[in-house]
């Protein structure tokens, strides 16, 4: 363990300068000056440890940043009136006023010797600088960006960068590249930061900031029962490997935990980190969870962005896979995340039920604060159902088609096939509200269902989605069908109003004006009187 000359401390050293790179378990007396006099003091006494001038002036006093440790110093090292990047010494200084640890990146002066020479070089062979447009140019060229683009320069400034642990005069240029919208889905945004020679202008360093990256994984698509066409599966039953389909986790961030774009599970507790980025689990790994809830989640939003929804809940939604121990889930509004429980067959095991779950979220997003209403609630259910429905008709058997949940319900459904809600009720309003949410969603998902065998998925879907932007806090079913014809003047000119007319008036939603505004689902005074019934526990 290499020691200090200044302090008692423990050390280790950095890897290029050898001088301390990790000061820590470090001795001092207590103080009451300010965090700043306190490290400053502290430098000065271990400047000769870490080679550099004892009166600190290569090193410019950045901020202090207060935490429940305490105090944490920063200092920058500048070299001829510009910053080294990179070059940083951080003391940390506890409640008490005493330095506790160190952490130094700074450029020793054995290598600043190297850096003083090269420039008085340059300076008598009067070599030639580049200048702010060269560079952001070289920058562009190296960006490599393809026909379309939309390209900007985000900054470009002169620093010193350490090209072999010696400081050397450099533009650091970021440009952001974002490909047009219809090439979405083969090529991704860049944010390319790098660093070039302000005299050969060779490029010395250069990395994409937006750090994702494609990993492995491996899942239900939706779930077991569906893909194999089996409903005597189990929670308890053996999963052949044909039920499991491996895909790609696209754009990861390096950190090796499963987190994107769209999905993190940073909300789960003690989460899966794999730096191969490979999560090619099973069910009987707790972390299948969380690759089911990033793939279906991620999948589900980007369908979305090629709808032209480019700003529905466009950022990462957190995940706790397994948070409750009950047989349901939910979206909170107020910490705007998933929560996933694990009774019965665990709801995140069921692609369905995440995506369900997901609606609530992407309602919630386009709405703050949708379903103060009874009705609205409902709406919230059906849409939800009619979400994950939907999205995974094509892949359904034509039993399974309308209904949802149907890996969930093997744990407490007696129906063939097993399934959490149906989509294909013939429910009408008002008579066969019931008071609960989830009951009360199926007379909306119903309607939502028959839109979409009349007008096809892909109009349906954008409508559905739209039709939520003219929606208020408190909306209810009418103003929901309302809206959903005002979308479609909007998006289609009107061509489906009959269409969306004819299912609502038939569901009693809107007045039927052949019958002098009356509605199909009444007579209202049994709804009066009616008994509230109650749901099958497993609300979703
Ligand atoms: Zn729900």
């Amino acid at each position: 363990m290499a020691k200090l000359k200044g302090l008692s401390a423990k050390v280790e050293p950095h890897y290029r300068y050898k001088t301390p790179h990790q000061i820590y378990d470090v001795k001092t007396q207590a103080s009451g000056k300010s965090p700043r006099k306190i490290a400053e003091a502290a430098l000065k006494k271990i400047a000769g440890d870490l080679k550099i001038k004892p009166d600190l002036s290569q090193l410019k006093f950045d901020k202090v940043r207060e935490t429940l440790l305490g105090s944490h110093v920063l200092y920058q090292q500048y070299h001829a009136g510009k910053p080294i990047s990179g070059a940083w010494i951080r003391v940390d200084v506890d409640k008490d006023g005493r330095v506790f640890n160190i952490h130094n990146d700074l450029v020793s002066e054995p290598a600043m010797v190297k850096a003083r020479k090269a420039d008085t070089k340059r300076a008598t062979n009067e070599d030639k600088q580049l200048s702010d447009g060269e560079a952001r140019a070289l920058a562009i060229e190296a960006s490599a960006p393809a026909k379309g683009d939309a390209i900007r320069v985000v900054c470009s400034d002169l620093c010193y960068y350490k090209c072999n642990g010696v400081p050397t005069l450099s533009w650091k240029v970021i440009v952001k590249i974002t490909p047009p919208k219809s090439g979405a889905k083969e090529r991704r945004p860049a944010e390319w930061k790098m660093f070039i020679d302000a005299h050969t202008g060779a490029i010395l360093d250069k990395h994409n900031l937006l750090r994702f990256i494609d990993g492995k994984g491996r899942v239900f698509d939706p779930n077991p029962v569906v893909s194999l066409n089996d409903t005597s599966l189990e929670d308890y039953s053996k999963i052949p490997d044909k039920a499991y389909t491996e895909v790609v986790l696209r754009d990861l961030k390096k950190s090796g935990f499963i987190e994107g774009p769209y999905v993190t599970t940073k909300t789960t507790a003690n989460r899966i980190k794999r730096k191969n980025r490979d999560f090619r689990f099973k069910r009987t790994d707790r972390a299948f969870k969380e690759v089911m809830v990033y793939f279906h989640i991620d999948r589900l939003q980007r369908h979305l962005q090629e709808m032209g929804f480019d700003n529905v809940l466009n950022h990462p939604i957190p995940v706790n896979i397994d948070g409750q121990s009950d047989d349901n889930s939910h979206y909170s509004p107020s910490d705007k995340d998933l929560t996933f429980g694990t009774g019965g067959v665990d709801d995140a095991e069921d692609a369905e039920i995440i995506l369900h779950e997901y609606g609530h979220a992407i309602q919630d997003n386009q709405v703050p604060g949708f379903g103060q209403s009874s009705e609205g609630g409902a709406m919230g259910e059906g849409f939800g159902d009619f979400l994950a429905a939907s999205f995974f008709s094509d892949v359904k058997p034509k039993n399974m088609k309308p209904t949802v949940g149907n890996w969930d319900a093997t744990a407490y459904s007696g129906a063939e096939p097993p399934y959490l809600r149906r989509l294909d009720s013939n429910k009408q309003y008002p008579k066969d509200l019931r008071g609960e949410v989830h009951d009360d969603g199926e007379i909306w998902s119903a309607c939502l269902w028959e839109l979409r065998a009349a007008l096809g998925r892909a109009t349906t879907e954008k409508l559905v989605i739209a039709h939520h932007f003219l929606l208020a806090r408190d909306s209810g079913f009418e103003e929901g069908a309302n809206a959903l014809i005002t979308a479609d003047k909007n998006l289609n000119n009107g061509e489906n109003e009959s269409a969306i007319r004819d299912v609502f008036v038939r569901r009693g939603i809107l007045p039927n004006p052949k019958r002098r505004g009356k509605r199909a689902g009444t007579p209202f005074d049994e709804i009066r009187q009616g008994v509230r019934q109650k749901s099958n526990g497993h609300g979703k």
